[in-house]
């Protein structure tokens, strides 16, 4: 889960000048960078050019706001990390705004010389250029405050901070055509008489990547461009070997890494990774950039859906083969089931602040289970659901009450056990006494993957997947109770996720309406399974 990165808000100053209709529509041709432009124009520039002129076909379902709020919620946790802190604020203040700079050139002015013709261009464009108008106005403002408070660093008559520890953030700077904000920056004694800096870069990640670096990278590039010296640049990462005990310890919460060195080393290719963005993003022609690895790391890219879409006008979609299956290895694992047969699977959420004691920094913890039960073979399976209250940790309850449904030796069947025997043993380890009969259960799971990760089974509809998700439809093409997408609200585990986390922010018709929707999601995983082992049984049946 990556930080929001608060630069997106906050777009640098400079918009060119190429003509009297390009000098209001700065939404799309003139091109700023910020940190986070910086390391998507790296990964690919043509998200950036997507967004600049097609920014309506981006999927806005694929943007993962929880996955956002979390990282907003552990950035201003970090921002005490290191005690006391000055914040620099973007919210506006009259007098402040009106003591503000003039703008440097015309283009910063919006200038409105339109004919006829442009008007509809200019309708089309108001709503892009009020929000770019807003952020500019947050950044200019953020700007002058963090020179102002700098400044008194080396100010005689100011509260000379040479070599003295300060810390602040959102501090904001602004060099050739790019913006930052960075979200700690400390002064640091360095022995000089000369104010100087350590940048610390906040991410929920648990670990540095290598797109981390670019960021902090593209930050010291503009720091120093802009006239301030760093001396030191490093990541503040989650440590996910945490666990929580009382109140939260920012000291272990967070993990520190010095990144100078590799933050150093990436200062050659800098302008000529800014130039190559800004050209390809700049053209007037779409990028000619295929799908691929990078449209999956570090995240789906929000533009998949219109790229695949383009690519698939030319690569024609796999024809209609009837599945393959293999009945002998089918057989072989159906042979590995006993009755009566529990069908089981979890809903789980992670964190990345853990808000209860003995959780740790993205630990799955299930708060939901659906429970589908056939006593013999092809029977009508009994089903049976839990579903914790928001709020409260949901561990003791659901372990309690899979040792009341589940008999210690019962045969379990899940859907990539890996996962329910991970839950199943983390509840164990911190339940001792409920341990031998979590791990009886554990121990009993059968994977209902297996047929179709060993190709048993195969139909091109997976699109050579064996996910669930994949496999069901490919079954049962058209069964409207068996099709995801007929669910109200939740229709996929993240968004089970993030409609459990967001109960307590609910009214109560809002909570009724999301409980029953987060059941129904949960009791379909099951009931595939059921539907999926009969199909498979169907097969063996019909093949001998
Ligand atoms: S889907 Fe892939 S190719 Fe298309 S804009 Fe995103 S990263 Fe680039």
């Amino acid at each position: 889960m990556a930080k929001q990165n608060t630069d997106d808000k906050n777009e640098a100053k400079n918009e060119p000048n190429n003509s009297s209709l390009q000098s209001f529509n700065f939404s799309l041709l003139p091109f700023n960078l910020s940190k986070t432009r910086y390391c998507l124009g790296l990964r690919c520039p043509k998200i950036l050019w997507l967004d600049m002129h097609k920014s309506g076909e981006k999927d806005a379902s694929a943007v993962n706001q929880a996955r956002l709020d979390e990282g907003a919620k552990v950035g201003e946790l970090a921002r005490g990390y290191f005690g006391g802190y000055t914040l620099i604020p973007n919210t506006i203040c009259f007098d402040e705004e009106a003591e503000e700079e003039q703008p440097e050139n015309e283009a910063d002015q919006l200038t409105i010389q339109l004919s006829i013709e442009e008007v509809a261009q200019f309708l089309e464009d108001t709503e892009k250029r009020i929000k770019r108008l807003k952020e500019k106005a947050y950044s200019r403002l953020k700007l002058s405050r963090t020179k102002r408070l700098l400044d008194e660093i080396n100010s005689p008559m100011g509260r000379d901070l040479v070599g003295v520890n300060e810390t602040f953030c959102e501090a904001s700077f602004a060099a050739e055509d790019g913006f930052c904000s960075v979200d700690i920056l400390r002064a640091v004694d360095d022995g000089s008489n000369v104010a100087t800096y350590e940048i610390i870069e906040v991410k929920s990640a648990t670990s540095l990547k290598p797109e981390h670096l670019d960021d902090m990278a593209y930050q010291y590039h503009i720091l120093s461009a802009s006239g301030r010296k760093v001396k030191k640049v490093s990541l503040l990462h989650i440590n996910n070997q945490y666990e929580r005990m009382g109140e939260i310890d920012l000291q272990k919460l967070f993990t520190l890494v010095d990144c100078t060195k590799e933050v150093l080393e990436k200062q050659k290719d800098l302008s000529a990774n800014i130039k190559r963005i800004k050209e390809i993003a700049g053209t007037e022609t779409e990028p000619d950039i295929s799908i691929g690895k990078h449209c999956d790391s570090p995240y789906p890219c929000a533009y998949k859906q219109y790229c695949s879409a383009i690519k698939n006008q030319v690569t024609p979609p796999p024809n209609n083969q009837p599945p393959l299956v293999d009945s002998v290895k089918i057989k072989a694992f159906l042979e590995t089931l006993s009755y009566p047969l529990y069908h089981l699977d979890f809903e789980t959420f992670q964190e990345a602040v853990p808000s209860f004691n003995h959780q740790r920094p993205y630990q799955k913890i299930p708060f939901q289970y659906s429970l589908h039960i056939q006593q013999e073979e092809g029977a009508e399976p009994l089903h049976r659901e839990y579903l914790a209250q928001a709020g409260t940790d949901p561990r003791r309850e659901i372990a309690e009450r899979l040792c009341a449904e589940i008999p210690k030796d019962a045969c379990i069947l899940a859907y990539f056990m890996p996962f329910e025997k991970g839950r199943i043993s983390e509840l164990a380890a911190l339940f001792p006494n409920l341990a031998p009969h979590l791990m009886s259960i554990h121990d009993n799971i059968k994977d209902l993957i297996t047929p179709f990760k060993t190709q048993a089974w195969n139909s091109p509809e997976q699109e050579g997947s064996a996910s669930l998700k994949a496999v069901l439809p490919a079954m049962f093409p058209n069964e409207s109770g068996l099709d995801y997408r007929n669910l109200d609200l939740i229709q996929n585990g993240g968004e089970a996720m993030e409609a459990f986390l967001s109960l307590p922010n609910l009214n109560p018709e809002e909570q009724q309406r999301t409980r029953a929707a987060l059941l129904a999601y949960c009791r379909l995983d099951t009931l595939a399974m059921v539907k999926i082992l009969d199909k498979l049984r169907e097969e063996v049946k019909e093949k001998r």
